[in-house]
């Protein structure tokens, strides 16, 4: 019975990990590696096991990074099914397609260029077929349902308090009359999120596989976090020019309207017209309405009292093109939230093209950038950045807002930790190596835990806790 850590060991994104049960081999997400070019070439790199030999995966939330290469594990012979919760399933459905598209369109832009040049075409890195056809393997559970996904492996889904349907995942696997449970905290959300519930306290576990991704960081409390974002709206409106938000279709979006609807006089949002400019996060937001049983008590309070989730008259869904073409025409009073969440494609491109050269915009991060980036770029405050092959100057303000990350900062992490009554061997995952050193110092000091930071390659033997790379002892 073993664990072999593959993708998000040392990094954040392309989140993938092998557990190995009576010859039964489980995938742990499947996700997409992202940030920048040089990163992203390796999402075609050949896995290091064989797609068909896969028997299940078990996806911990529909976030790309962790689910984007299911329909690529599918087109190289993947036929098992894939565990998730049912929300996840559904948001599963816009987010795998929507990633199928973009790639697509992405090589024949490249491809029109090779014709050109007389270069050899590309591929992409899988077709909506392949989408649809992962799509078709996937089976939702509930919360807090064990589940006997393959004869000695029983899986259990926790809330994670992350995205809607996000899941803390209990493994108990048995192999030779030995049992240990593993729980892999996936992606682990803030306490007190907008819409969501908190994290679910776990007392047991052998084995925890965790993220770090803000381990060594803390962010600021939520009233401090939600009165800084309506003084960003003040200041704007000073400035007299628009505020552009990369976030991410799924989570920060649904959070970000509900708390315009929920501060809607405080903060005169009357003021401003409110554009959703993605068809994806327009379709996870009604995603969201159609799951109140996950939300929290004050969301579940508020839909009560209205029709509309999130109550906000003033917004303005952009569907097609045209619509998110015709928000360049106004020069102010516009909050546009666009994907990606990162400024690595999709529309938030052509709003940052327009705006940000000009001193009176504003350009609002509020969730995590990586390395290599163009939101990682803008958030160092580099005086140029190249959008669409152009070098553009940036003069517009720029504000980051840590507090409403989607990820429980590291006293989230520890607090999450602490439930666990025998104080577990941890194993960091999803993480910069700079951020997993963090947590590790900060969990020896509170805990006296046991904490390794893993890298691509590393094997956990779960029976002796023996730690090997590449067949060679650790
Ligand atoms: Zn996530």
């Amino acid at each position: 019975m073993d664990i072999e850590f593959f993708g998000a060991a040392g990094e954040v994104t392309g989140s993938c990990h092998i557990l190995t049960v009576n010859k039964k081999r489980i995938l742990l997400d499947c996700g997409m590696i992202q940030g920048g070019k040089k990163a992203e070439a390796r999402n075609r790199d050949p896995f290091p096991f064989e797609a068909s030999n896969i028997d299940a995966v078990v996806l911990s939330h529909a976030h790309i990074d962790h689910s984007g290469r299911l329909p690529l594990l599918v087109r190289r012979g993947f036929t098992g099914p894939i565990w998730t919760h049912n929300a996840s399933q559904d948001l599963c459905h816009i987010l795998l397609e929507d990633s199928a598209r973009l790639g697509t369109q992405d090589v024949e832009r490249k491809n029109r260029k090779r014709a050109r040049q007389g270069k050899e075409l590309l591929q992409p890195l899988y077709t909506s077929a392949n989408a649809q056809a992962a799509l078709r393997q996937i089976r939702g559970l509930r919360y807090r349902e064990p589940k006997e996904i393959i004869p000695g492996i029983t899986v259990t889904f926790k809330d994670a308090g992350h995205i809607l349907g996000s899941c803390l995942v209990i493994i108990k696997a048995t192999e030779n009359e030995e049992t240990r449970t593993i729980v892999f905290s996936g992606d682990l959300g803030q306490y007190n999120t907008p819409i969501l519930q908190d994290p679910e306290p776990i007392a047991h576990a052998d084995v925890v596989l965790m993220e770090s991704t803000y381990g060594g960081r803390q962010h600021r409390d939520r009233e401090q976090t939600i009165a800084e974002l309506g003084e960003i709206i003040q200041e704007a409106k000073k400035t007299g020019g628009n505020i552009m938000i990369p976030a991410f279709a799924v989570g920060r979006s649904q959070e970000l309207l509900y708390l315009f609807g929920r501060h809607f006089d405080e903060w005169q949002m009357d003021d401003w017209k409110i554009y959703l400019d993605s068809p994806m996060a327009i379709e996870a937001t009604k995603i969201y309405w159609d799951h109140p049983h996950l939300y929290d008590e004050e969301a579940t309070r508020l839909r009560k009292g209205s029709h509309d989730m999130p109550p906000l008259k003033n917004l303005t869904l952009s569907k097609s093109a045209d619509d998110s073409r015709s928000i360049n025409k106004q020069k102010s009073r516009c909050i546009i939230l666009a994907g990606s969440g990162m400024c690595s494609g999709g529309r938030i491109l052509h709003h940052l093209k327009h705006n940000i050269w000009k001193e009176k915009n504003h350009v609002l991060f509020v969730g995590y950038q990586s390395r290599g980036s163009l939101g990682r770029r803008l958030v160092e405050k580099r005086p140029y950045v190249r959008i669409h092959g152009d070098n553009i100057k940036v003069a517009a303000h720029i504000h980051t807002i840590g507090g409403l990350s989607a990820h429980g900062d590291e006293n989230d992490l520890a607090r999450w930790y602490s439930h666990f009554e025998s104080r577990p061997p941890v194993y960091l995952v999803h993480g910069e190596k700079r951020s997993a050193r963090k947590l590790k110092e900060k969990f020896k000091a509170d805990f006296g835990a046991q904490v390794t930071l893993t890298d691509p390659g590393m094997k956990l033997d779960l029976i002796t806790r023996k730690l090997t790379s590449k067949g060679v002892p650790l």
